[in-house]
């Protein structure tokens, strides 16, 4: 009886090991990881596709699995990635500023985020105004009175056009009739004569731009100026242009006049060194094939990935940096 007893134990543990047991050692060897990015027709979300291929491909030597998400944007992106929530985001250089600084304009004002560290940067984005033809704006000073698509709360690109439009002395309040629509909706609704014009702080060639160009309204790039101003003041901001070949559904003849920011690649400081040396190692030693994963990274250079950063370089893409002689 004694003997029974022992051996039905015996094989209940046995059993349990083989069920719950060997499956526990296979996963804690893999490091789940997400990248959050931003609407699935923007640069953001085939830019964590193309870094989690990378990645993904190493899987074996790594342990880490990768995976992508759509989101509202970079705002959502930091906050995520300090609460815990995502592992890494993409995320524009302005709002890395703010976001390490607690700038006193943004939604972190007086709340530095202190664990944010910079990974790489990625391409450059423009402050993209897109406009119905029929709507006659040719110029952001041009969108008094019109319905216009600034942003969603959460999206990098709301307070690029805050800062635009405040430059140029137009109140998002009293002004226009300002809507805060997440960026892959915004096509879909100019083409439905439901908005006049959107803002969209994006690189190029991208799909939101070619949905929006390519349908039956006639759509035109309003151009930015009078903006010098916001340029010296803020450190982050740079003269840009949208090179207008890569929309040949515009009805645009020249190359738009605006001002942008980069895209950066960030995480936070409780992301473990060697999960954040994996990732930058894979893509900067796969550079080349990296740099085709999208033509909007036909510019970068590896050197130039280092710039545009505010917040800290993570140790563990410094460990990969000082190895490969790029700092
Ligand atoms: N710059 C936008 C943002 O931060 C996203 C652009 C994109 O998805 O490519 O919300």
């Amino acid at each position: 009886m004694r003997k029974t007893i022992v051996i039905g134990i015996a094989l209940l543990f046995g059993f349990a090991l083989f069920m719950g047991g060997a499956p526990a050692t296979a996963q804690a060897k893999t490091t789940f990881i997400t990248i959050g990015t931003g609407g699935i027709t923007g640069v953001y979300y085939p830019t964590g596709g193309a870094i989690a291929k990378i990645v993904n491909k190493k899987k074996k030597e790594y342990g880490i699995r990768c995976t992508v998400e759509s989101t509202g944007g970079s705002v959502f992106n930091v906050n995520a990635i300090m609460s815990g929530d995502l592992e890494f985001g993409v995320v524009q250089s302005d709002r890395q500023f703010q976001a390490i600084n607690g700038s006193p304009d943004s939604e972190w004002a007086g709340k530095p985020q202190k664990d944010l560290r910079a990974v790489f940067s990625i391409h450059p984005e423009s402050i993209t105004l897109v406009a119905a033809v029929d709507a006659d704006i040719k110029n952001i000073l041009d969108l008094k009175g019109k319905r216009v698509n600034i942003g969603n709360p959460g999206s990098g690109q709301r307070q690029n056009s805050i800062d635009a439009l405040t430059a140029v002395g137009i109140d998002i309040k009293k002004d226009l009739n300002a809507e805060g629509i997440k960026a892959s909706e915004s096509a879909g609704l100019l083409q439905d004569g439901r908005i006049d014009a959107f803002f969209y702080t994006v690189g190029h060639p991208n799909g939101s731009i070619k949905e929006a160009t390519s349908g039956k309204r006639k759509i035109r790039f309003a151009s930015i100026t009078g903006v010098e101003k916001l340029l010296e003041k803020y450190p982050y901001y740079a003269k840009a242009f949208i090179p207008i070949k890569l929309y040949p559904g515009a009805v645009n003849k020249k190359d738009i006049q605006t001002f942008g920011v980069k895209a950066t690649f960030v995480t936070s400081a409780k992301v473990p060194d060697n999960v954040v040396y994996a990732i930058t190692k894979e893509v900067f030693d796969n550079f080349e094939a990296f740099k085709k994963l999208h033509p909007a990274y036909q510019v970068l250079t590896k050197e130039g990935m280092l710039e545009g950063l505010s917040a800290p370089i993570h140790p563990g893409a410094m460990k990969y940096y000082k190895e490969a002689g790029l700092k």
